[in-house]
Protein backbone atom coordinates (compact mmCIF):
# COMPACT_ATOMS: atom_id res chain seq x y z
CA UNK A 1 0.00 0.00 0.00
CA UNK A 2 1.22 3.42 -1.10
CA UNK A 3 0.39 6.79 -0.08
CA UNK A 4 0.69 10.38 -0.93
CA UNK A 5 1.90 12.86 2.00
CA UNK A 6 1.07 16.68 1.62
CA UNK A 7 2.50 19.41 4.06
CA UNK A 8 0.46 22.58 5.04
CA UNK A 9 3.04 25.07 6.31
CA UNK A 10 1.16 27.99 7.08
CA UNK A 11 1.07 30.72 9.30
CA UNK A 12 -0.16 29.87 12.75
CA UNK A 13 1.08 26.22 12.05
CA UNK A 14 2.72 23.28 10.51
CA UNK A 15 0.57 20.66 9.76
CA UNK A 16 1.32 17.04 7.57
CA UNK A 17 -1.53 14.59 6.33
CA UNK A 18 -1.14 11.17 4.85
CA UNK A 19 -3.11 10.44 2.41
CA UNK A 20 -4.59 6.96 1.16
CA UNK A 21 -4.99 5.83 -2.82
CA UNK A 22 -8.75 6.78 -2.10
CA UNK A 23 -7.96 10.29 -1.19
CA UNK A 24 -8.69 9.42 2.31
CA UNK A 25 -6.77 10.94 5.54
CA UNK A 26 -4.57 7.99 6.75
CA UNK A 27 -2.35 10.07 9.43
CA UNK A 28 -1.51 13.66 10.38
CA UNK A 29 0.39 15.25 12.53
CA UNK A 30 0.11 19.32 13.34
CA UNK A 31 2.29 22.16 15.67
CA UNK A 32 1.49 25.49 16.45
CA UNK A 33 3.99 27.91 15.37
CA UNK A 34 4.90 30.52 17.63
CA UNK A 35 4.22 33.91 16.22
CA UNK A 36 6.81 37.11 16.72
CA UNK A 37 6.06 40.81 17.37
CA UNK A 38 9.48 42.62 18.25
CA UNK A 39 7.57 46.07 17.05
CA UNK A 40 3.91 47.25 16.52
CA UNK A 41 3.42 46.67 12.66
CA UNK A 42 6.41 43.89 12.55
CA UNK A 43 5.54 39.85 12.21
CA UNK A 44 8.11 37.19 12.02
CA UNK A 45 8.91 33.04 12.39
CA UNK A 46 11.42 31.84 13.01
CA UNK A 47 12.47 29.16 9.69
CA UNK A 48 14.44 26.75 11.80
CA UNK A 49 11.19 26.20 13.77
CA UNK A 50 9.17 26.17 10.84
CA UNK A 51 11.79 23.27 9.58
CA UNK A 52 12.12 21.31 12.76
CA UNK A 53 8.30 21.07 13.29
CA UNK A 54 7.76 19.96 9.56
CA UNK A 55 10.66 17.35 10.29
CA UNK A 56 8.72 16.04 13.72
CA UNK A 57 5.64 16.25 12.00
CA UNK A 58 6.92 13.82 9.52
CA UNK A 59 8.08 11.54 11.81
CA UNK A 60 5.08 11.68 13.99
CA UNK A 61 2.54 10.50 11.57
CA UNK A 62 5.53 7.81 10.56
CA UNK A 63 5.99 6.59 14.25
CA UNK A 64 1.57 7.31 14.55
CA UNK A 65 0.37 4.90 11.47
CA UNK A 66 3.52 2.51 11.24
CA UNK A 67 3.82 3.25 7.88
CA UNK A 68 7.18 3.42 6.64
CA UNK A 69 8.75 5.82 4.81
CA UNK A 70 9.16 3.93 1.77
CA UNK A 71 5.19 3.92 1.37
CA UNK A 72 5.30 7.06 0.87
CA UNK A 73 5.01 7.27 -2.83
CA UNK A 74 5.81 11.37 -2.78
CA UNK A 75 5.37 14.39 -1.10
CA UNK A 76 3.33 17.88 -2.23
CA UNK A 77 4.53 21.15 -0.67
CA UNK A 78 2.01 23.83 -0.01
CA UNK A 79 2.99 26.81 2.16
CA UNK A 80 1.78 30.42 3.71
CA UNK A 81 2.54 32.25 0.60
CA UNK A 82 5.12 35.92 0.63
CA UNK A 83 6.64 35.00 3.58
CA UNK A 84 9.97 35.19 3.06
CA UNK A 85 14.37 34.67 4.01
CA UNK A 86 17.87 34.87 3.24
CA UNK A 87 20.00 32.21 4.59
CA UNK A 88 24.22 31.13 3.98
CA UNK A 89 24.42 28.05 1.95
CA UNK A 90 27.59 27.19 3.25
CA UNK A 91 26.20 27.37 6.94
CA UNK A 92 22.58 26.21 6.41
CA UNK A 93 21.27 28.98 8.65
CA UNK A 94 18.68 31.51 8.44
CA UNK A 95 20.67 35.52 7.96
CA UNK A 96 17.50 36.84 10.30
CA UNK A 97 14.03 35.53 10.99
CA UNK A 98 11.49 35.47 8.35
CA UNK A 99 9.35 38.19 7.52
CA UNK A 100 5.95 37.25 7.61
CA UNK A 101 3.52 38.43 4.76
CA UNK A 102 1.16 40.24 7.75
CA UNK A 103 4.19 42.57 8.13
CA UNK A 104 3.85 45.94 7.49
CA UNK A 105 7.62 47.60 8.06
CA UNK A 106 8.13 47.84 4.38
CA UNK A 107 4.83 50.49 3.88
CA UNK A 108 7.09 53.23 3.52
CA UNK A 109 9.15 51.65 0.88
CA UNK A 110 5.86 51.24 -1.11
CA UNK A 111 4.17 54.47 -0.53
CA UNK A 112 7.61 56.13 -1.89
CA UNK A 113 7.49 53.50 -4.89
CA UNK A 114 3.67 54.97 -5.33
CA UNK A 115 4.94 58.22 -4.97
CA UNK A 116 7.83 57.78 -7.65
CA UNK A 117 4.78 55.82 -10.28
CA UNK A 118 5.91 52.86 -9.96
CA UNK A 119 2.82 51.34 -8.74
CA UNK A 120 1.41 51.10 -12.79
CA UNK A 121 4.47 49.10 -13.86
CA UNK A 122 4.54 46.78 -11.22
CA UNK A 123 0.98 46.01 -11.20
CA UNK A 124 1.49 45.41 -15.12
CA UNK A 125 4.11 42.89 -14.81
CA UNK A 126 2.99 40.81 -12.04
CA UNK A 127 -0.99 41.64 -11.45
CA UNK A 128 0.30 42.57 -8.11
CA UNK A 129 -1.06 45.92 -5.62
CA UNK A 130 2.01 47.84 -4.41
CA UNK A 131 1.66 46.45 -0.74
CA UNK A 132 3.64 45.67 2.06
CA UNK A 133 1.92 41.64 1.56
CA UNK A 134 4.03 40.60 -0.87
CA UNK A 135 8.09 39.50 -0.75
CA UNK A 136 9.88 42.23 -3.19
CA UNK A 137 10.16 45.58 -0.50
CA UNK A 138 10.76 42.59 2.68
CA UNK A 139 13.54 41.10 0.57
CA UNK A 140 14.77 44.37 -0.14
CA UNK A 141 14.39 45.32 3.73
CA UNK A 142 16.59 41.61 4.40
CA UNK A 143 19.38 42.86 1.96
CA UNK A 144 19.64 46.62 3.00
CA UNK A 145 19.86 44.76 6.70
CA UNK A 146 22.58 42.30 6.25
CA UNK A 147 24.71 45.92 4.35
CA UNK A 148 24.07 47.74 6.97
CA UNK A 149 24.85 45.24 9.59
CA UNK A 150 27.84 44.64 7.82
CA UNK A 151 27.44 41.10 8.81
CA UNK A 152 30.98 39.30 7.57
CA UNK A 153 29.03 37.09 4.76
CA UNK A 154 30.05 36.77 1.41
CA UNK A 155 26.97 37.87 -0.54
CA UNK A 156 27.89 35.36 -3.24
CA UNK A 157 27.08 32.69 -0.20
CA UNK A 158 23.10 34.01 0.30
CA UNK A 159 20.10 32.44 -1.22
CA UNK A 160 17.23 33.87 -0.75
CA UNK A 161 13.86 31.81 -0.70
CA UNK A 162 9.89 32.08 -0.10
CA UNK A 163 8.86 28.92 2.57
CA UNK A 164 8.52 26.58 0.28
CA UNK A 165 12.02 26.89 -1.38
CA UNK A 166 13.02 27.05 2.15
CA UNK A 167 11.43 23.90 3.08
CA UNK A 168 12.44 22.19 -0.27
CA UNK A 169 16.06 23.09 0.28
CA UNK A 170 16.02 21.30 3.85
CA UNK A 171 14.03 18.11 2.73
CA UNK A 172 16.63 17.96 0.08
CA UNK A 173 19.54 18.53 1.89
CA UNK A 174 20.74 21.37 0.37
CA UNK A 175 20.31 20.22 -3.15
CA UNK A 176 17.56 22.10 -4.78
CA UNK A 177 16.60 25.91 -4.78
CA UNK A 178 13.64 26.02 -6.23
CA UNK A 179 9.90 27.76 -6.51
CA UNK A 180 6.82 27.20 -8.31
CA UNK A 181 4.77 29.79 -10.39
CA UNK A 182 1.92 30.25 -7.82
CA UNK A 183 4.01 31.06 -5.18
CA UNK A 184 6.67 33.20 -7.47
CA UNK A 185 3.77 35.25 -8.20
CA UNK A 186 3.10 36.19 -4.75
CA UNK A 187 6.99 37.85 -4.28
CA UNK A 188 6.13 41.19 -6.93
CA UNK A 189 9.24 40.16 -8.52
CA UNK A 190 7.81 37.36 -11.23
CA UNK A 191 6.41 38.43 -14.50
CA UNK A 192 2.99 37.20 -14.90
CA UNK A 193 2.75 36.94 -18.80
CA UNK A 194 6.27 35.09 -18.84
CA UNK A 195 6.43 33.02 -15.81
CA UNK A 196 9.99 34.03 -14.88
CA UNK A 197 12.24 36.63 -12.54
CA UNK A 198 11.06 40.11 -14.00
CA UNK A 199 15.22 41.66 -14.48
CA UNK A 200 13.05 45.52 -14.40
CA UNK A 201 11.37 44.47 -11.08
CA UNK A 202 14.90 42.70 -10.18
CA UNK A 203 16.98 46.00 -10.73
CA UNK A 204 14.40 48.33 -9.02
CA UNK A 205 14.78 46.12 -5.67
CA UNK A 206 18.27 45.77 -5.95
CA UNK A 207 17.89 42.48 -5.58
CA UNK A 208 20.43 40.08 -7.36
CA UNK A 209 19.09 37.15 -9.82
CA UNK A 210 21.65 34.86 -8.65
CA UNK A 211 20.54 34.68 -4.79
CA UNK A 212 16.48 33.74 -6.31
CA UNK A 213 15.59 30.05 -6.60
CA UNK A 214 14.66 28.61 -10.35
CA UNK A 215 11.12 28.78 -10.87
CA UNK A 216 9.35 25.34 -11.55
CA UNK A 217 5.86 24.05 -12.71
CA UNK A 218 3.84 23.31 -9.65
CA UNK A 219 2.86 20.34 -10.25
CA UNK A 220 6.18 17.91 -11.30
CA UNK A 221 9.14 16.91 -10.24
CA UNK A 222 11.22 18.63 -7.73
CA UNK A 223 13.90 16.78 -6.12
CA UNK A 224 13.85 13.92 -3.45
CA UNK A 225 13.97 13.85 0.18
CA UNK A 226 17.79 13.55 1.61
CA UNK A 227 17.72 9.78 2.49
CA UNK A 228 19.29 10.45 5.66
CA UNK A 229 16.43 12.47 7.24
CA UNK A 230 13.77 9.70 6.67
CA UNK A 231 15.58 7.12 5.59
CA UNK A 232 14.50 7.05 1.75
CA UNK A 233 14.64 8.99 -0.98
CA UNK A 234 11.14 10.30 -1.51
CA UNK A 235 10.07 12.31 -4.60
CA UNK A 236 8.94 15.84 -4.06
CA UNK A 237 6.54 16.24 -6.70
CA UNK A 238 4.07 19.46 -6.44
CA UNK A 239 4.26 22.58 -4.45
CA UNK A 240 1.59 25.22 -4.28
CA UNK A 241 1.03 28.12 -2.08
CA UNK A 242 -1.38 27.03 0.48
CA UNK A 243 -4.19 29.00 -1.31
CA UNK A 244 -3.82 27.73 -4.66
CA UNK A 245 -3.68 24.33 -3.39
CA UNK A 246 -7.34 24.72 -1.49
CA UNK A 247 -8.18 26.28 -5.06
CA UNK A 248 -6.68 22.92 -6.65
CA UNK A 249 -8.67 20.59 -4.09
CA UNK A 250 -11.83 21.98 -4.44
CA UNK A 251 -11.60 21.29 -8.23
CA UNK A 252 -11.81 24.71 -9.43
CA UNK A 253 -10.15 24.07 -12.56
CA UNK A 254 -12.26 26.08 -15.12
CA UNK A 255 -13.24 30.00 -15.45
CA UNK A 256 -15.47 30.91 -12.90
CA UNK A 257 -15.11 28.48 -10.37
CA UNK A 258 -14.59 29.97 -6.58
CA UNK A 259 -13.45 29.23 -3.48
CA UNK A 260 -12.33 30.94 0.32
CA UNK A 261 -10.05 29.82 2.91
CA UNK A 262 -10.62 30.96 6.23
CA UNK A 263 -7.28 30.90 7.44
CA UNK A 264 -5.14 33.49 9.51
CA UNK A 265 -6.26 35.66 6.34
CA UNK A 266 -9.72 35.17 4.12
CA UNK A 267 -8.49 34.30 0.74
CA UNK A 268 -11.49 34.61 -2.00
CA UNK A 269 -9.74 32.85 -5.36
CA UNK A 270 -11.47 32.62 -8.99
CA UNK A 271 -10.02 30.87 -11.52
CA UNK A 272 -10.18 32.49 -14.83
CA UNK A 273 -8.54 30.03 -17.44
CA UNK A 274 -5.20 30.05 -19.29
CA UNK A 275 -5.70 33.58 -20.18
CA UNK A 276 -4.31 36.39 -17.80
CA UNK A 277 -7.30 38.08 -16.53
CA UNK A 278 -6.70 41.46 -15.18
CA UNK A 279 -9.08 42.78 -12.01
CA UNK A 280 -10.94 46.63 -12.29
CA UNK A 281 -12.16 46.28 -8.99
CA UNK A 282 -8.71 46.16 -7.07
CA UNK A 283 -8.54 42.31 -6.87
CA UNK A 284 -5.19 40.77 -7.38
CA UNK A 285 -4.15 38.62 -10.73
CA UNK A 286 -2.20 35.39 -9.66
CA UNK A 287 -0.89 32.10 -10.98
CA UNK A 288 -3.48 29.31 -9.72
CA UNK A 289 -0.67 27.02 -10.91
CA UNK A 290 1.36 25.54 -13.49
CA UNK A 291 1.94 22.13 -15.35
CA UNK A 292 3.81 20.37 -18.31
CA UNK A 293 1.03 18.78 -20.63
CA UNK A 294 2.11 15.41 -22.81
CA UNK A 295 2.90 17.77 -25.76
CA UNK A 296 5.89 19.06 -23.28
CA UNK A 297 4.24 22.82 -23.47
CA UNK A 298 3.64 24.78 -19.65
CA UNK A 299 0.15 25.29 -19.34
CA UNK A 300 -0.61 28.39 -16.42
CA UNK A 301 -3.71 28.65 -14.99
CA UNK A 302 -4.36 32.09 -13.73
CA UNK A 303 -6.44 33.45 -11.16
CA UNK A 304 -8.10 36.53 -9.70
CA UNK A 305 -8.12 36.92 -5.81
CA UNK A 306 -9.05 38.86 -3.46
CA UNK A 307 -6.88 38.46 -0.31
CA UNK A 308 -7.60 39.82 3.01
CA UNK A 309 -5.29 39.78 5.67
CA UNK A 310 -6.79 39.30 9.82
CA UNK A 311 -9.33 37.43 10.01
CA UNK A 312 -8.76 33.85 11.62
CA UNK A 313 -5.80 36.14 13.40
CA UNK A 314 -8.04 38.06 15.01
CA UNK A 315 -9.82 35.01 16.84
CA UNK A 316 -6.28 34.27 17.73
CA UNK A 317 -5.75 37.88 18.94
CA UNK A 318 -8.90 37.70 20.75
CA UNK A 319 -7.32 34.52 22.78
CA UNK A 320 -3.45 35.49 23.04
CA UNK A 321 -3.23 39.36 23.15
CA UNK A 322 -6.86 40.11 24.81
CA UNK A 323 -7.00 36.67 26.62
CA UNK A 324 -10.99 37.54 26.22
CA UNK A 325 -11.24 33.59 25.25
CA UNK A 326 -9.67 30.81 25.92
CA UNK A 327 -10.14 29.26 22.73
CA UNK A 328 -10.90 29.88 19.19
CA UNK A 329 -13.70 27.01 18.88
CA UNK A 330 -15.67 29.43 22.20
CA UNK A 331 -16.33 32.41 20.00
CA UNK A 332 -18.51 30.25 18.17
CA UNK A 333 -20.78 29.54 21.87
CA UNK A 334 -20.71 32.98 23.35
CA UNK A 335 -21.77 34.62 19.98
CA UNK A 336 -24.96 32.79 20.41
CA UNK A 337 -25.33 33.90 23.89
CA UNK A 338 -26.43 37.16 22.56
CA UNK A 339 -29.19 38.36 20.07
CA UNK A 340 -27.30 40.44 18.29
CA UNK A 341 -24.13 42.73 18.13
CA UNK A 342 -25.63 45.55 20.13
CA UNK A 343 -24.25 47.99 18.02
CA UNK A 344 -20.73 46.96 18.01
CA UNK A 345 -18.87 46.87 14.94
CA UNK A 346 -15.10 45.41 14.44
CA UNK A 347 -12.56 46.38 11.92
CA UNK A 348 -10.46 43.71 11.39
CA UNK A 349 -7.47 45.84 10.27
CA UNK A 350 -4.73 44.51 12.44
CA UNK A 351 -2.28 44.57 9.52
CA UNK A 352 -3.75 46.65 7.39
CA UNK A 353 -6.27 46.65 4.78
CA UNK A 354 -6.19 44.63 1.99
CA UNK A 355 -8.52 43.80 -0.84
CA UNK A 356 -10.80 45.42 -1.91
CA UNK A 357 -9.66 48.74 -0.25
CA UNK A 358 -5.13 48.22 0.17
CA UNK A 359 -4.88 50.14 2.55
CA UNK A 360 -1.38 50.24 4.39
CA UNK A 361 -2.12 52.81 7.32
CA UNK A 362 -5.48 51.22 8.38
CA UNK A 363 -5.41 49.93 11.83
CA UNK A 364 -7.95 47.48 14.06
CA UNK A 365 -10.92 49.35 15.62
CA UNK A 366 -14.29 48.62 17.95
CA UNK A 367 -16.87 51.21 17.52
CA UNK A 368 -20.33 51.72 18.67
CA UNK A 369 -19.67 51.01 22.13
CA UNK A 370 -21.58 51.59 24.59
CA UNK A 371 -21.87 51.18 28.41
CA UNK A 372 -24.32 47.47 28.17
CA UNK A 373 -21.75 46.12 25.80
CA UNK A 374 -20.59 43.18 26.95
CA UNK A 375 -17.52 40.39 25.87
CA UNK A 376 -20.38 38.41 24.34
CA UNK A 377 -21.04 41.31 21.82
CA UNK A 378 -17.64 41.94 20.92
CA UNK A 379 -16.67 38.41 20.02
CA UNK A 380 -19.73 38.29 17.75
CA UNK A 381 -18.95 41.56 16.68
CA UNK A 382 -15.36 40.06 14.99
CA UNK A 383 -16.84 37.03 13.54
CA UNK A 384 -19.48 39.16 12.13
CA UNK A 385 -16.36 41.29 10.66
CA UNK A 386 -14.56 38.42 9.12
CA UNK A 387 -17.99 37.45 7.21
CA UNK A 388 -18.45 41.03 6.28
CA UNK A 389 -15.25 41.65 4.65
CA UNK A 390 -15.71 38.54 3.07
CA UNK A 391 -19.55 40.01 1.62
CA UNK A 392 -16.68 43.17 0.42
CA UNK A 393 -14.61 41.15 -1.77
CA UNK A 394 -17.39 38.87 -2.74
CA UNK A 395 -19.33 42.31 -4.46
CA UNK A 396 -15.74 43.49 -5.87
CA UNK A 397 -15.23 40.32 -7.36
CA UNK A 398 -18.90 40.06 -8.76
CA UNK A 399 -18.34 43.30 -10.67
CA UNK A 400 -15.29 42.11 -12.10
CA UNK A 401 -17.55 39.00 -13.02
CA UNK A 402 -19.70 38.77 -16.33
CA UNK A 403 -22.35 36.74 -13.82
CA UNK A 404 -22.27 36.82 -10.06
CA UNK A 405 -21.14 34.04 -7.29
CA UNK A 406 -24.26 31.42 -6.53
CA UNK A 407 -22.58 29.46 -4.02
CA UNK A 408 -19.17 29.33 -2.34
CA UNK A 409 -16.75 26.64 -1.23
CA UNK A 410 -15.04 27.06 1.56
CA UNK A 411 -12.11 25.73 3.57
CA UNK A 412 -9.83 26.69 6.06
CA UNK A 413 -9.56 26.27 10.15
CA UNK A 414 -11.94 28.87 11.41
CA UNK A 415 -14.22 27.30 9.02
CA UNK A 416 -15.62 24.79 11.66
CA UNK A 417 -17.83 27.73 13.16
CA UNK A 418 -21.35 26.95 12.47
CA UNK A 419 -22.12 30.74 13.51
CA UNK A 420 -19.82 31.72 11.26
CA UNK A 421 -20.96 30.17 8.72
CA UNK A 422 -24.61 30.96 8.78
CA UNK A 423 -23.45 34.77 9.40
CA UNK A 424 -21.88 34.30 6.47
CA UNK A 425 -24.62 32.61 4.27
CA UNK A 426 -26.95 35.21 5.95
CA UNK A 427 -24.75 38.09 5.07
CA UNK A 428 -24.45 37.10 1.29
CA UNK A 429 -27.75 36.09 1.01
CA UNK A 430 -26.46 32.87 -1.33
CA UNK A 431 -25.13 29.29 0.08
CA UNK A 432 -22.08 27.84 2.13
CA UNK A 433 -20.72 24.78 0.66
CA UNK A 434 -18.23 23.14 3.65
CA UNK A 435 -16.58 19.72 2.97
CA UNK A 436 -15.99 17.16 5.65
CA UNK A 437 -12.42 18.09 5.36
CA UNK A 438 -11.22 20.99 6.18
CA UNK A 439 -7.87 20.85 5.30
CA UNK A 440 -8.33 21.61 1.69
CA UNK A 441 -4.65 23.21 1.40
CA UNK A 442 -2.47 19.70 2.21
CA UNK A 443 -5.48 18.03 0.35
CA UNK A 444 -4.70 19.98 -2.94
CA UNK A 445 -0.45 19.81 -2.05
CA UNK A 446 -1.20 15.96 -1.96
CA UNK A 447 -3.55 15.71 -4.96
CA UNK A 448 -0.43 17.49 -7.28
CA UNK A 449 1.73 14.95 -6.00
CA UNK A 450 -0.03 12.30 -6.72
CA UNK A 451 -1.23 13.17 -9.67
CA UNK A 452 2.44 14.29 -10.68
CA UNK A 453 4.02 10.95 -10.38
CA UNK A 454 0.44 8.95 -12.03
CA UNK A 455 -0.68 7.57 -8.32
CA UNK A 456 -3.98 9.16 -8.96
CA UNK A 457 -4.81 9.39 -12.82
CA UNK A 458 -8.26 11.03 -12.92
CA UNK A 459 -8.40 14.72 -10.97
CA UNK A 460 -11.65 14.92 -11.20
CA UNK A 461 -12.91 11.80 -9.76
CA UNK A 462 -10.33 12.70 -6.93
CA UNK A 463 -11.94 15.93 -6.39
CA UNK A 464 -15.69 14.58 -6.59
CA UNK A 465 -14.57 12.24 -3.80
CA UNK A 466 -14.21 15.13 -1.36
CA UNK A 467 -17.62 14.57 0.98
CA UNK A 468 -20.11 18.19 1.72
CA UNK A 469 -20.36 18.05 5.16
CA UNK A 470 -22.97 20.69 5.56
CA UNK A 471 -24.50 23.82 3.52
CA UNK A 472 -25.68 26.63 4.73
CA UNK A 473 -28.78 28.54 3.46
CA UNK A 474 -29.70 31.74 4.42
CA UNK A 475 -31.82 32.17 6.78
CA UNK A 476 -33.87 34.42 9.04
CA UNK A 477 -30.96 36.32 10.28
CA UNK A 478 -30.40 37.34 6.68
CA UNK A 479 -32.50 40.64 6.40
CA UNK A 480 -30.55 42.05 9.68
CA UNK A 481 -27.14 40.55 8.34
CA UNK A 482 -27.75 42.68 5.02
CA UNK A 483 -28.77 45.62 6.92
CA UNK A 484 -25.95 46.00 9.42
CA UNK A 485 -22.93 46.16 6.41
CA UNK A 486 -23.78 49.25 5.78
CA UNK A 487 -22.86 50.40 9.00
CA UNK A 488 -19.63 48.22 9.02
CA UNK A 489 -18.78 49.78 6.00
CA UNK A 490 -19.02 53.07 7.79
CA UNK A 491 -16.66 51.93 10.35
CA UNK A 492 -14.00 50.44 7.97
CA UNK A 493 -14.30 54.19 6.27
CA UNK A 494 -13.51 56.03 10.05
CA UNK A 495 -10.16 53.35 10.61
CA UNK A 496 -8.74 54.04 7.31
CA UNK A 497 -5.95 56.34 6.86
CA UNK A 498 -5.07 55.99 10.55
CA UNK A 499 -1.12 55.50 10.81
CA UNK A 500 1.28 57.62 8.34
P1 LIG B 1 -3.39 29.03 8.54
O1 LIG B 1 -3.25 28.00 7.45
O2 LIG B 1 -3.47 30.45 8.04
O3 LIG B 1 -2.38 28.88 9.63
P2 LIG B 1 -5.73 27.49 9.47
O4 LIG B 1 -6.57 27.15 8.28
O5 LIG B 1 -4.91 26.43 10.10
O6 LIG B 1 -4.84 28.81 9.19
O7 LIG B 1 -6.75 28.09 10.55
C1 LIG B 1 -6.28 28.63 11.74
C2 LIG B 1 -7.04 29.91 12.05
O8 LIG B 1 -8.43 29.58 12.23
C3 LIG B 1 -6.56 30.57 13.32
O9 LIG B 1 -6.34 31.95 13.04
C4 LIG B 1 -7.71 30.38 14.31
O10 LIG B 1 -7.87 31.52 15.11
C5 LIG B 1 -8.92 30.18 13.42
N1 LIG B 1 -9.89 29.25 14.01
C6 LIG B 1 -9.71 27.94 14.30
N2 LIG B 1 -10.82 27.39 14.82
C7 LIG B 1 -11.76 28.39 14.85
C8 LIG B 1 -13.13 28.48 15.28
N3 LIG B 1 -13.78 27.41 15.77
N4 LIG B 1 -13.75 29.67 15.16
C9 LIG B 1 -13.12 30.74 14.64
N5 LIG B 1 -11.83 30.72 14.23
C10 LIG B 1 -11.15 29.57 14.34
Amino acid sequence: MQYILGLDLGTTGNRAILFDAEGAIAGQAYKELRQYYPQPGYLEHDPEEIWQDTYTCIQQILKHTGISANAIAAIGLSVQRETCLLWDKTTGKPLHKAIVWQDRRTASMCRQLQAKGQAKTIQERTGLIVDAYFSATKFAWLLDWVRDKNININLDNILAGTIDTWILWKLTGGKVHATDHSNASRTMLMNLAQGNWDSQLLDLFQIPDRIMPQIQPSLGMFGETDPQLLGEAIPIAAVFGDQQAALFAHGCDRPGMVKCTYGTGCFLIAHTGEELTRSHHQLLSTVAWTQVLANGRTATSYALEAAMFTTGACIQWLRDGLKLIDSAAETEHLARQVTDNNGVYFVPALSGLGAPRWDMSARGAFLGITGGVQREHMVRAVLEAIAYQVKEAIEAMNRDSSKAIEVLKVDGGACQNDFLMQFQADALGIPIERPVVLEATAQGAAFGAGLAIGYWTDYQKLCRSRKIDRIFEPGTGAIQAQENFHTWLKAVNRAQHWVD
